[in-house]
């Protein structure tokens, strides 16, 4: 029996292993040049049908402990199907209790979104008739940043901003990017060929690529919190936030959504900008009208369990939607997705999903329709 890890968006350390128990101890490693550590994703090989402990022996020194709270780890043995094993938390360990049907299953926090995946969903969109791919910068490590241009930009049209996962392990994010892209080119779509009639789109759907294939759960390869940086980013630390952010000044926005995951809360919910210094009645009511009318088109979606509102004036500026909306005056919403199941609606079998992800998506066009003529 082996554990490796050495792939795209790999993290997880050997520790031990009880040959006669098959007992392993296993430990996450921590983001690229920062503290940060949540994020696995493994393979282990030669154990069908033999009932196999998998104990992570630093779960309770991770990031965010309470994401560990009524959480199930997902595995897979064909990397397209991912399904929830039994795990349970005590005493700091998270353990894994699963007996493998064949000899190789891989185990991840959530179903990845792999480079290769990433680069397909791009030069698959860059097909349709209304894109356009652009290379707007390069990563820390000297990758491609790529962006995608939505229809053509005319005067009077809205501008609308999407991005995703600049905490790299958040990849339920990217999956809702490529749900949300086959609806918006599907040009049978009433209320997609209805939004590019009144806005361009200008979609990232990866902020942060190189700590999505290091594994990282939030850092970038250069060690930085991307959602940290939107303040003053550099092109030497931060050239991912330094590249997007020059290429928004460049088309200013009327509506900015940020696609994040969160670690704790079974939920799917939105954070909005009420922080923000010049925070206004415009700004509560296009929130209000989003919300509702997401909550009234998807039961996937729903505003009771979220964070704390923060109190006027004492928002973190350094945060993508905090910063845009202060910037372009504009709504601005990040999106959380769960990591573990949406409790209003719970699945055994597979907890919150890839599949899920890319539905609430393709949902999210609808109150983005609802808003759109009052996009300022
Ligand atoms: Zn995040």
């Amino acid at each position: 029996m082996k554990i490796t890890s050495n792939f795209d968006s790999g993290n997880i350390e050997f520790v031990s292993i009880d040959v006669k128990k098959n007992a392993f101890k296993l430990k996450i490693r921590k983001d690229t040049n920062s503290d940060f550590l949540q994020w696995f994703h493994f393979r282990l090989t030669g154990a069908a049908d033999r009932r196999c402990k998998l104990a992570i022996i630093n779960a309770g020194k991770t990031t965010y402990p309470i994401g560990w709270k009524n959480y199930q780890a997902c595995a897979s043995y064909d990397r397209e199907e991912w399904f929830r094993v039994p795990t349970t938390f005590r005493n700091g360990i998270l353990t894994i209790d699963f007996k493998p049907s064949h000899n190789s299953v891989y185990f991840a926090y959530f179903a990845p979104y792999s480079y290769e995946r990433h680069l397909d969903m791009i030069h698959e969109a860059q097909l349709s008739p209304d894109v356009s791919m652009e290379v707007i910068g390069k990563t820390f490590l000297g990758r491609d940043i790529e962006m995608l241009q939505i229809g053509k930009p005319r005067k009077n049209k809205k501008v609308i901003w999407v991005i995703a996962r600049q905490h790299p392990g958040e990849s339920m994010a990217e999956w809702f990017i490529e749900g949300m892209l086959s609806r918006l080119l599907d040009e049978d779509d009433p209320v997609s060929r209805r939004l590019l009639k009144e806005a361009v789109f200008y979609v990232v759907p990866n902020m942060n690529i190189d700590g999505s294939i290091a594994g990282n759960l939030r850092s970038s390869a250069s060690g930085a919190n991307l959602n940290r940086e939107w303040q003053k980013p550099t092109k030497k630390y931060s050239p991912e936030v330094y590249f997007v952010r020059n290429k928004m000044d460049e088309t200013g926005m009327n509506l900015i959504l940020d696609v994040h995951g969160d670690e704790g809360l079974p939920y799917n919910f939105i954070a909005a900008s009420e922080g923000i210094p010049g925070y206004d009645e415009y700004l509560a009511t296009m929130e209000t009208r989003f919300i509702g009318h997401w909550m009234e088109t998807s039961p996937d979606f729903q505003d009771t369990h979220k964070y704390p509102l923060d109190h006027f004036g004492e928002a973190n500026m350094t945060l993508c939607t905090n910063a845009m909306a202060h910037r372009f005056g504009c709504l601005a919403l990040t999106i959380e997705m769960p990591f573990k199941d949406n409790a209003d609606l719970p699945d055994k079998e597979y907890g919150w999903s890839d599949k899920r992800s890319r539905l609430l998506g393709a949902s999210v066009l609808n109150p983005v329709l609802h808003v759109i003529k009052d996009l300022r």
